[in-house]
């Protein structure tokens, strides 16, 4: 069965000080057992070395937000899959939806840095979604699966398996406006049959995706209830302790036994 995931996005949020504060305070309310859920915090690059020591030895893991797609070079500003290894990722938040509309990122950059990421044993969680326009054109399923196959084009069916989609509809992305539990399910359920036809139902059917989108404690247990949906990919709640922790309470209530 899939776990429940739940990913926390500090965005451009947090100096090393408030980083501490913040970890500490998620540590403090992590008392309960996880059962098969999981946790992840991506804070800035700046705050990625502290971080790895405070949750070193605990049930949550570390992501970054972004990666280049070499390991070393001449690419002023780039950090690079090697480097975030070196202060203890996992994971790394690919196409967010930012990236994609303030720094140009293509699905194309988007695939090459999840092959990257892939072979230098990080995680990728890999978003994607619609815009407002796009949705209210009704082309979200088409926008959607291109988005999935050209993010996954030559990933093979092993490194697939391994990582995290997450659906964020950009309209929902820190707008407060939340998808329906059912608007996110139908799209959870595309890209999953999208996986199915690119591989086999079976290798789809372990992939977790996530949902991303003003997600907070009081929306997350009913969008956690749905089939497909594997997680969440949190913002602006998962910058304060109680409601990361709220979150994440929903998710091992829903996670399937
Ligand atoms: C995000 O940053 O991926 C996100 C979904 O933000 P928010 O929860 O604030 O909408």
């Amino acid at each position: 069965m899939r776990p429940k995931i739940i990913a926390g996005n500090w965005k451009m949020y947090k100096t090393p000080t408030e980083s501490k504060d913040l970890v500490e305070g998620i540590k403090a309310k992590l008392t309960f057992p996880l059962g098969a859920a999981k946790v992840i915090v991506c804070p800035p690059f700046t705050s990625l070395a502290l971080v790895q020591s405070l949750v070193s030895g605990s049930a949550i893991a570390l992501g970054a937000q972004n990666v280049y797609f070499e390991d070393e070079g001449a690419y002023t500003g780039e950090v690079s899959p090697p480097m975030l290894r070196s202060v203890g990722c996992s994971y790394v938040i690919l196409g967010h939806s930012e990236r994609r509309q303030y720094f140009g990122e293509t699905n194309e950059l988007v695939n090459k840095k999840a092959r990257k990421a892939l072979a230098s044993g990080l995680i990728p969680i890999v978003c994607v979604g619609e815009t407002l326009e796009q949705r209210e054109k009704n082309i979200t399923d088409q926008i959607v699966t291109t988005q999935v196959r050209s993010v996954l084009k030559d990933i093979s069916s092993g490194d697939v398996e391994r990582l995290i989609i997450a659906y964020e509809p950009v309209w929902a992305i820190g707008t407060g406006k939340t998808a329906t539990p059912q608007q996110a399910q139908d799209v959870h359920l595309l890209i999953r049959k999208t996986i199915g036809q690119m591989y086999a139902w079976a290798t789809a059917e372990k992939v977790v995706i996530q949902y991303g989108g003003s997600v907070k404690p009081e929306n997350s247990r009913d969008l956690l209830s749905q089939a497909d949906i594997d997680g969440a990919l949190v913002g602006g709640a998962c910058l304060k302790a109680d409601s990361f922790i709220a979150i994440i309470e929903n998710a091992v209530l829903t996670s399937r036994k």
